[in-house]
């Protein structure tokens, strides 16, 4: 049994493929809902079901209460205020250890990811095997496209019928790690959603914001509003490329 964790991104369109050229068989396709996602995401995650159910692939989802409810009970958003990166944990392993462990009881599958090394320097090094991996419950985690270019990953993205998205997944919308070309995709909706949560979650004890992103990282930038007007400040491409953050969870992203 072989367990594909997909975000339908890019990368998991093209593990998909790539299962599927490859011949796998007993293969399953889950997704995290994190509640968190853009509006237009879970039709890109139905679209992407329906490839996946085309090969003979099983799909499935894993449920969590959200990010909104999540924060609100924390207090907080993730990665904020000395919290660490929660989100990653409540909305995503934690179910997905929950179905593995109904699904897998035995602890037989292999995870897989799309990860790939040339993503990032963050996942230069970013293993092919891992024996067995933690936050899979132990099980092995396989990840076959880590040494895929993005042009042998946007093949196989045409390959499955797909367009190859010009920005990351919009699973989470947006990432608590998003860089500046995500934050400049945010809508206004989204940006009054998280402006508005971040008000009601008022002050921490030492009076400072439970704002979403750091200030310190955004030039002083404090709450949604002015995070956005620091993104959209012109920059050349090496700039931009000064601010990339990503988790390195191996469930988030692609
Ligand atoms: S994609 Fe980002 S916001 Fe969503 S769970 Fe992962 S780290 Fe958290």
């Amino acid at each position: 049994m072989y367990v594909l964790f997909c975000s339908y991104g890019n990368d998991s369109i093209a593990l998909i493929q790539w299962a599927h050229e490859r011949g796998l068989k007993d293969v399953y396709c889950l997704y995290s809902d994190t509640g968190w996602s853009a509006d237009w995401w879970p039709s890109r995650v139905a679209d992407g079901e329906a490839m996946a159910q085309s090969y003979g692939f099983t799909t499935a989802r894993t449920q969590s209460e959200g990010m909104l409810i999540l924060v609100k009970r924390k207090c907080g958003w993730p990665g904020a205020g000395g919290q660490g990166q929660f989100c990653t944990a409540e909305l995503k392993v934690i179910p997905a250890l929950n179905w593995l462990d109904i699904n897998d009881p035995d602890n037989e599958a292999s995870a897989m990811t799309g990860v790939r090394r040339s993503e990032s320097k963050h996942r230069s090094d970013a293993p092919e095997h891992v024996p067995a991996s933690e936050r899979h419950g132990g099980r092995e985690l396989w990840q076959p496209l880590v040494r895929h270019t993005d042009e042998m990953r946007n093949a196989l993205i045409r390959r499955a019928g797909f367009e190859v998205l010009p920005h990351r997944s919009l699973e989470c919308y947006p990432c608590i790690n998003a860089n500046i070309d995500d934050i400049r995709l945010l809508s206004e909706d989204r940006i009054q959603l998280i402006d508005v949560t971040e008000k009601a979650l008022g002050f921490t004890k030492k009076r400072k914001p439970r704002v979403m992103f750091r200030s310190a990282r955004r030039k002083g930038a404090v709450g949604i509003r002015a995070v956005v007007q620091w993104a959209a400040a012109p920059r050349s491409r090496d700039q931009m490329e000064m601010f990339p953050t990503e988790c390195d969870s191996g469930y988030c992203g692609g």
